[in-house]
């Protein structure tokens, strides 16, 4: 196992498995049949190091096949949520005192198992969240890639910092942690957004609440134990799955909390933001909240586009992991001199997308997440179908698991419910541009600003929307999703968020405050 403190090698991202390789394809085969073999397991909290059943569990479904139970993990109750933030304060005043290289060590260890465990990390969001494999693969990539990353990033900010010099004084800045921190994933990126949030806040010297996504738990559950198995202390980790709505609110409000990483919903996120602003009793400190929150993001397809890769991205970004994803293409703005044919080839290339069983590898589509998701997004199906023309899908694409066809509505007015709300699922708006200034009109015309893509041969129009499309990650020619850990540092304006730019040079920033010392000489 590789131990070194210091990484000398340039930090690169983690290839992510086609499983064209037979010998790919047949350990993930094993790695599926090794993680369905401990369906039904049961997981702890685990609150200073303790691990605790609880007779209340929450159930982590196959949302391929509802009746099978992935696992169950224990819930906390407000006590329980209560006793895991006095341990993480506990534990802060000796996990401040350790110095990066230490902490980093534990990350790195914690990167190395999970790349020679990433096939069952990969099978587990198979039959977790509904993840084809190659998606699986690149959420545990993406992990892996922010361990390596942030475990460096650490070690950066405990170099010197650059100051102007004085006579007569010697001075210093450096960087401390904040303190008692809650983490509060999504489950869209079960391990990557999960472990990343995490491991950002411990890495920089801070110890946590992890509240994990209850329709991830068990993912969550994993990652805790494996970093117990690296050897980080106790109470730096303390697990506490539990529904938002009972001790989510708890955790956010309590004075102990120093600050809250959050990634989910703009309306959790909007909650959050206001129960932080005034904990009971009020702490000595403004409770730090980084939130990143939802989009509905565009991708603009111009008259001189090159059309068939334009068709190409649109499709991948809408309807890759069944249009689950922050970043996912919800909205087609089409230039209205190329619009039919647009529509016409988008149809067809549609039309091969296949839908079923996540755990089939040839399958790129697999189930919604759950239940409440797959009826939310069939009545915004029902409303696309008013508001606009159906193209493609529209349908339950299976008797059985949560299936959704990939759907695609056009003649989306600008202003529709399909247009401006976030529906997280497969259905993409089409919407007709006059010209390119509409186009652009259109693209700003949403309270989010996630990412953004625009398809374009004209360099005149890349100057524009650099200049003019308001969206945290911008892309050309290329598809809105598949952000890189460094490469793309990832993170939205207006209601999509704090802009924290997750997979950046300035992330651990968010979690550390800066203390400076000048001293006589
Ligand atoms: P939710 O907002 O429903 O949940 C996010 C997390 O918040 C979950 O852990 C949830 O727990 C918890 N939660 C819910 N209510 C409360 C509460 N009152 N107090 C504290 N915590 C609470 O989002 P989803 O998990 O459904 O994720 C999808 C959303 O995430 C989409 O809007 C998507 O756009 C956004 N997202 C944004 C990203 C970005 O970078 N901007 C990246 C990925 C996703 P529980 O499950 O128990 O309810």
């Amino acid at each position: 196992m590789t131990t070194t403190l210091e990484r000398v090698a340039p930090f690169t991202n983690q290839a992510i498995k086609t499983f064209s390789d037979p010998a790919d394809a047949a350990a993930m085969k094993d790695a599926l049949a090794a993680v369905r073999a401990r369906f039904g397991e049961h997981y702890p909290l685990v609150i200073d190091g303790k691990k605790i059943e609880t007779e209340k569990k929450i159930r982590s479904i196959n949302p391929s096949h509802p009746d099978e139970i992935v696992g169950l993990t224990s819930s906390a109750s407000k006590d329980q949520a209560k006793e895991a933030i006095a341990a993480a304060a506990r534990a802060f005043e000796s996990w401040k005192r350790t110095t990066a290289q230490e902490r980093a060590a534990y990350i790195f260890k914690a990167a190395e198992l999970m790349r020679q465990r990433r096939f069952h990390y990969d099978a587990l969001l198979v039959l977790e969240v509904g993840k084809s494999w190659v998606e699986a693969d690149g959420d545990v990539a993406e992990a892996i890639d922010f361990l390596e990353y942030y475990a460096r990033e650490a070690l950066r900010y405990a170099q010197p910092h650059p100051i102007v010099p004085i006579d007569g004084e010697r001075n210093e800045l450096v960087y401390i942690p904040l303190g008692v921190g809650a983490i509060i994933p999504p489950w869209n990126f079960a391990c990557a957004i999960m472990a990343g949030m995490t491991t950002a806040a411990i890495v920089t010297g801070n110890t946590v609440v992890l509240k994990p996504s209850s329709d991830s738990a068990v993912m969550a559950a994993w990652f805790v134990d494996l970093l117990h198995e690296v050897g980080v202390p106790k109470g730096v980790v303390n697990f506490v799955p539990g529904s938002g709505s009972e001790i989510g609110d708890l955790i956010v409000s309590h004075p102990q909390i120093r600050f809250i990483s959050f990634t989910g919903s703009k309306e959790v996120g909007l909650h959050i933001n206001e129960l932080a602003a005034k904990p009971l009793p009020r702490p000595k400190w403004l409770t730090r909240v980084v939130a990143e929150m939802g989009g509905k993001d565009s991708i603009v397809v111009a008259a001189d586009a090159d059309l068939d890769a334009a068709v190409e991205g649109v499709a991948i970004s809408a309807f890759g992991f069944q249009g689950q994803k922050c970043s996912a293409c919800s909205r087609a703005i089409v230039d209205a001199s190329i619009y039919d044919q647009f529509v016409e080839k988008l149809k067809n290339r549609v039309a091969k997308i296949s839908v079923g069983d996540a755990s089939v590898q040839t399958n790129y589509m697999g189930p919604v997440v759950n239940e409440a998701a797959f009826k939310s997004i069939s009545e915004y199906i029902e409303i696309g179908k008013k508001e606009g023309r159906l193209i493609s899908g529209g349908k339950r694409a299976a008797d059985k698991g949560y299936f959704l066809e990939p759907t695609v509505i056009a003649d989306i007015d600008p202003q529709a419910r399909l247009s401006q709300e976030e529906i997280f699922g497969p259905v993409l708006a089409v919407i007709k541009a006059k010209d390119f200034d509409h186009a652009m009109e259109i693209a700003n015309n949403t309270e989010f600003g996630l990412t953004g893509s625009l398809y374009t041969s004209d360099e005149k129009k890349i100057e524009r929307a650099r200049e003019e499309f308001f969206v945290g990650n911008l892309y050309f020619n290329r598809k809105s999703t598949g952000a890189f850990v460094g490469v793309h540092p990832f993170g939205g304006f207006n209601m999509s968020g704090t802009d924290s730019k997750a997979g950046g040079r300035d992330y651990l920033l968010l979690f550390m405050q800066a203390k400076t010392m000048s001293r006589k000489v």
